[in-house]
C-alpha cells in the first residue's frame, strides 16, 4: 500500500487538480485529514455528459482514485454520489465494488444543483457545512470522478494530467464526450461534432448555468468539462449578454420583491444568510447596507434565481459584481456556523427537466456518442493558470523540444498551484506570461 506523503507527492508531480470546477489543486486536499471522501458524480449541469462517458470507460480507475484519496486522508470509507437516473454507471461501479470493500453508493435525486458541495455534503451525510467553509470541517474531503480518475494515474501509472474528457454538445450536428490533449482550440472540438446548428450562438466552457463565454481560439484547460453552442433565445444565451449595470437598472425599476429569488435559492434553503431579494432591494435604493452586502459572498453563482425570477432580473450577476467589489476591498465572511436549516428544502429542489424547459435548451437534451476519436493536434496552447493559486512558471524555452508528459512550467515551491505538462510531442514556439506553445513536428 502507497503511504500518505508517496500519493500526496505523486498527485503533486502530476499536476492534478479539480476537473469539474475551478480546479482547487488537489495535492491540497489530499493534504486534510477527514473520515470520509465523497466522489462526486452528480453532474448536475444540464446538457453534460461528461463524468457518465468516464465512468463507463474507467469504473475501475475512478474506484482505485478514490481509494488512494481514502488512504491519503486517513478516511475511514468513500462514498460514490451519483444521481439515481445514471443506472448504467451505477451498475458499472457495482461490477467492480466487490474488490473495493471501504466504498459504498448513495443516490443523489435529479436536481440542481445537487453537485454544490455544500449540497452534495448535505444531501450525503446529513452535515451542513458552515457559512463560508469547506466540506473538511465537517469531515469530508469532495472529487469530481475524473479528479480521482487523474489521481489513479498519477500515483500507480505515474502520468501527468495532459488529456481532458469534454463533451461537446448543444447545437452540434453529433454531440459526442471526448478524450483530447489539453491545449486544443476549441474550434477543432466543434468541428469534431459537426459544426454548429444554429446560426447566432455563442460558446461557452462548462455548464449552460455556471460557464464561461469562450471563443472558437480558446483552449481546452484541465477544467474544460464541455463546449456548448448555446443558440440565441435562450436563457443562459440572453443572461450573458446584459451587462452588470444595465441589470442593476432593471433591478431598481422591474423588481417586486416576490423573494422567488430567496425561496429557491440552494445556499438560503441550507439555513445560510444569503437572501438575494434583499440583496437586490439594497442595492437598487442605494441602501448600503453592509451585512447585506457582505452576504452576497455566500453565493455559489449557481444562477438558479436568474432562471426563477419572473421579472427576468439576475441576482446571481449583481452578487457576482458585489464580490468582485468585496473582494478588493478585502472584505471576507468569516466562518461561521449555521444554526438550521430550512425546513422547506426537500419540498424546493429545482428539478433537472424543469430547468431544462425554463433554459430553452431541453431540445438540445439527446443522447450523446462516446467518441474514440484520436485528436493529432498540431499546436496546443497549454495556459499557465488553469487551477486555483498561482500561475505556474515556465521551465522551456523557445526552441526547445518537448514530449508529451514532460513539465513545462512550475509552480513556485510553497505557493498554491499546480505544474503544468505538454500535451503533445513538439517544439516550444511561444512563451509569454499566460501560455506556452508547442507545435507538433
Ligand atoms: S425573484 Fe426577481 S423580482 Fe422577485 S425579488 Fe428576486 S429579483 Fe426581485
Ligand atoms: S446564484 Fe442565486 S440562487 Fe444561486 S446561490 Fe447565488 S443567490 Fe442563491
Amino acid at each position: 500500500m502507497m503511504d500518505r506523503s508517496e500519493i500526496i507527492g505523486r498527485v503533486r508531480k502530476a499536476g492534478v487538480v479539480g476537473a469539474g470546477g475551478a480546479g482547487f489543486p488537489a495535492h491540497v486536499k489530499l493534504n486534510g485529514r477527514c473520515d470520509v471522501v465523497i466522489a462526486n458524480m452528480a453532474e448536475c449541469e444540464p446538457l453534460l455528459y461528461t463524468n457518465q462517458a468516464l465512468i463507463l470507460e474507467k469504473a475501475e480507475e475512478v474506484l482505485e482514485g478514490l481509494r488512494l484519496a481514502v488512504q491519503a486522508t486517513g478516511a475511514k470509507k468513500g462514498i460514490i454520489a451519483l444521481k439515481k437516473k445514471y443506472v448504467e454507471c451505477r451498475q458499472a461501479f457495482e461490477e467492480k465494488l466487490k474488490d473495493f470493500e471501504d466504498v459504498e453508493i448513495f443516490e443523489l435525486g435529479d436536481f440542481y444543483p445537487a453537485g454544490d458541495e455544500h449540497v452534495l455534503v448535505k444531501e450525503v451525510l446529513g452535515r451542513t457545512i458552515p457559512m463560508a467553509g469547506i466540506p473538511l470541517d465537517v469531515g469530508a474531503v469532495v472529487h469530481n470522478v475524473e479528479t480521482l480518475y487523474n489521481i489513479k494515474r498519477a500515483c500507480l501509472d505515474e502520468l501527468p494530467v495532459t488529456e481532458k474528457y469534454v463533451t461537446v454538445g448543444g447545437a452540434v450536428r453529433h454531440p459526442i464526450v471526448i478524450k483530447v490533449p489539453v491545449g486544443v482550440k476549441f474550434s477543432e472540438l466543434l468541428d469534431l461534432a459537426g459544426g454548429p446548428t444554429a446560426e447566432d450562438f455563442m460558446l461557452i466552457d462548462g455548464g449552460p448555468m455556471m460557464g464561461k463565454e469562450v471563443t472558437p481560439d480558446d483552449v481546452v484547460t484541465k477544467t474544460t468539462s464541455s463546449l456548448l453552442v448555446v443558440p440565441a433565445g435562450t436563457l443562459p444565451y440572453s443572461a450573458r449578454r446584459i451587462r452588470t449595470d444595465l441589470q442593476l437598472k432593471r433591478a431598481r425599476t422591474a423588481c417586486c420583491q416576490c423573494r422567488m429569488c430567496t425561496d429557491l435559492c440552494p445556499r438560503y434553503l441550507l439555513g445560510h444568510r444569503l437572501e438575494p431579494h434583499k440583496i437586490m432591494r439594497t442595492v437598487s435604493f442605494g441602501l448600503m447596507d453592509a451585512e447585506s452586502l457582505v452576504n452576497s459572498l455566500l453565493c455559489s453563482e449557481c444562477g438558479l434565481c436568474e432562471v426563477t425570477c419572473p421579472m427576468g432580473l439576475s441576482p446571481r450577476s449583481i452578487n457576482a459584481g458585489l464580490k468582485k467589489v468585496l473582494a478588493e476591498k478585502k472584505v471576507r465572511f468569516s466562518k461561521t456556523e449555521v444554526k438550521a436549516g430550512r425546513p422547506e428544502r426537500e419540498s424546493r429542489k429545482f428539478s433537472a427537466k424543469k430547468l431544462l424547459v425554463r433554459l430553452g435548451l431541453y431540445d438540445y437534451s439527446r443522447p450523446v456518442e462516446r467518441a474514440d476519436v484520436k485528436i493529432n493536434a498540431r499546436e496546443v496552447k497549454i495556459l499557465l493558470k488553469q487551477h486555483v493559486g498561482s500561475p505556474a512558471v515556465p521551465t522551456v524555452k523557445v526552441g526547445d523540444k518537448v514530449n508529451k508528459n514532460d513539465v513545462v512550467a512550475k509552480v513556485p515551491e510553497g505557493q498554491l498551484g499546480a505544474d503544468v505538462h505538454a500535451s503533445i510531442d513538439g517544439t516550444v514556439v511561444r512563451v509569454d506570461e499566460n501560455s506556452i506553445v508547442v507545435k507538433s513536428e
